[in-house]
């Protein structure tokens, strides 16, 4: 579909790996294409680290085509991508084990969130290790393939696929951006100003590689501010605020704005409100999870600047929260809609007890 829309626009596609010559030129296949702008979106790509036997390891490029379901999965790394793989290996089956080398999941979301979804994962069955690191990988042929993962603490794990998702690195390796004059950070994204300019001004870039907030449509928003700039003579801005994410892990996480630490260091005095409940749907189960909810005030204007939740539906719900959030709603703007009852959403609406 968006290859038609490409088409349709008189976008000449070239399915081949380019390369920056200088400012205004681009090598494909041979070629040498001249033009006003480059913009640069070439993406990321999953970093591993140097350990023996990585090479025995997969990543989220290879998980999408794996040709059977393994019996044992140990998945590496503490971040959305590790949680959502381990969630549906789990969810298919899969004995599953999710290691992370520190004590909290998803770094940079609200602490709660990453503590609570432990637990729930936890308790559907996930093996969640803390504090393990993997040091070496050995394939050990003679039980059927499968792969012996030792920590750096000496403790040994057996597992058929073993999955790292220990973070991304922006594409810009061999792109000739720097002998074309582009600086790049220390971990190879393109450094670019409020409007994804480069050092060379007639170098732009949007999406992962330049490493600012790494989601899809964010890379796209990052793409219409810089066409409205460049092509309507419209300078705009890049607006990275309160922008709304989902982890669909199992329970489903979502959050928009700050967490409550980020919001207790930007405003000094803040009011958190929190609940956490069984479902009503959940009631007739034997299902024990439980939704959370966060909401975060800055005390001072009393505006919601931070919603967080941990349950079904939990990127659905959020979605239309991040409006609210993002028009700068205060709390008892929040207290003065009318629920949805009964539902799980109406539940950041009723809020009313302070918990800091
Ligand atoms: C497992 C996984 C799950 C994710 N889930 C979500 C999600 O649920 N929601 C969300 O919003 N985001 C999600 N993301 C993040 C999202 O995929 C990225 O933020 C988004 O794709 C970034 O878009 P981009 O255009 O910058 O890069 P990409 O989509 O990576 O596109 C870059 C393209 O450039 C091409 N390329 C690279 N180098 C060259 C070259 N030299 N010449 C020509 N072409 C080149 C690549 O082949 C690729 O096609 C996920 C990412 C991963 C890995």
């Amino acid at each position: 579909m968006y290859e038609r829309v490409l088409v349709n626009a008189g976008v000449e596609i070239h399915r081949a790996r380019a390369e920056v010559v200088d400012k205004n030129s681009v090598r494909v296949e041979g070629r040498t294409y001249t033009a006003k702008h480059i913009l640069v979106a070439t993406g990321s790509w999953p970093q591993l680290p140097v350990i023996p036997g990585i090479e025995h390891a997969i990543t989220s490029n290879e998980a999408f085509a794996l040709e059977r379901l393994p019996r044992r999965a140990v998945v590496v790394g503490g971040g959305y991508i590790a949680l959502e793989f381990a969630s549906i290996f789990h969810g298919l089956g899969v004995e599953t084990m999710l290691t992370y080398r520190g004590r909290r999941l998803l770094r940079g979301f609200d602490a709660e969130l990453g503590a609570r979804i432990a637990e729930e994962m936890s308790a559907k069955g996930v093996n969640v290790c803390f504090g393990c690191e993997p040091a070496a990988l050995r394939k050990r042929e003679k039980s059927g393939d499968s792969i012996e993962i030792e920590f750096t603490d000496g403790r040994t794990a057996q597992a058929d696929l073993v999955m790292f998702a220990t973070g991304r690195r922006p594409n810009t390796a061999k792109l000739g951006l720097e002998s074309a004059g582009v600086k790049l950070a220390a971990d190879g994204a393109v450094i670019v100003d409020r409007y994804s300019a480069s050092s060379v001004p007639s170098i732009h870039a949007v999406g992962d590689v330049t490493n600012r907030i790494n989601l899809t449509p964010v890379a796209t928003a990052e793409a219409m501010w810089l066409a409205r700039t460049l092509f309507r003579g419209e300078p705009t801005p890049v607006d990275h605020e309160n922008v709304p994410t989902a982890v669909f892990a199992n329970p489903n996480l979502a959050t928009v704005g700050l967490s409550e630490e980020k919001a207790r260091e930007r405003y000094g005095a803040i009011d958190v409100y929190k609940t956490s409940f069984r479902a009503l749907k959940l009631t007739m189960s034997d299902k024990a999870e439980r939704t959370f909810m966060k909401l975060v005030v800055d005390r001072a204007s009393q505006r919601v600047v931070g919603a967080h939740m941990i349950g079904a539906d939990a990127g659905e719900i959020i979605q239309g929260i991040a409006i609210a959030v993002k028009l700068g709603a205060t709390k008892a703007q929040f207290d003065a809609t009318i629920g949805i009852h009964p539902t799980a959403a109406e539940e950041f609406v009723t809020m009313r007890e302070k918990t800091a």
